[in-house]
């Protein structure tokens, strides 16, 4: 995969998450009106209001190989149960009550916030390509880390403030890595 053509695709990329947002965004609940138990003692309050929760059948995955971007037909192919654009997450229907999954996908969240959308898919490509696989992207690795701590009832911590702070750590080097 050349970077060039990496870097651009990212408006058409822009372009697809948009377009498949703009049906929801209306009715989209926030995730603090899902009534989760746990959640706040990890994210703050401005955090749950603001995201928001789109339930769907499948979750919505670029067409990534039909934009000509190849290395990513894992990700493609995940069926997975949870994917997040922004504030906005796509959760699969019978996911509905998983407060676990909704914390990994919050940890998406403040991933999006803090880099902002157009680093943010950079960097999870970036991720995909450097790691070879979905699971081993360093932005996965950090959620799905975050995630088990969570599950093993952690103590109250301040999950969006640790995000960033790893975001820092681990993005950078993952444009140097490519010369970015
Ligand atoms: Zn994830």
């Amino acid at each position: 995969m050349d970077l060039a053509v990496l870097q651009k695709k990212l408006p058409e990329m822009m372009t697809w998450i948009e377009q498949t947002l703009a049906p929801h965004r209306a009715t989209a609940r926030p995730v603090a009106d899902l009534g989760f138990p746990r959640l706040a003692h990890y994210y703050s309050a401005p955090l749950l209001g603001g995201s928001r929760v789109i339930l769907v059948d499948e979750c919505p995955v670029p067409p990534l190989s039909r934009m000509g971007l190849d290395g990513f037909e894992d990700f493609e192919n995940l069926h997975a149960a949870g994917i997040t654009y922004g504030p906005y997450f796509f959760v699969r229907r019978e996911c509905a009550h998983d407060e676990s999954l909704h914390f990994h996908e919050l940890v998406h969240v403040v991933q999006w916030a803090h880099l902002g959308p157009q680093k943010f898919v950079m960097a999870y490509a970036l991720g995909h390509l450097a790691a070879g696989s979905y699971r081993q992207n360093p932005l996965e690795v950090m959620a799905y880390d975050f995630q088990d701590q969570f599950d093993r009832r952690a103590l109250a911590f301040d999950a969006g403030g640790r995000v960033r702070t790893e975001c820092d750590r681990v993005v950078p080097e993952l444009f140097k890595h490519f010369g970015l």
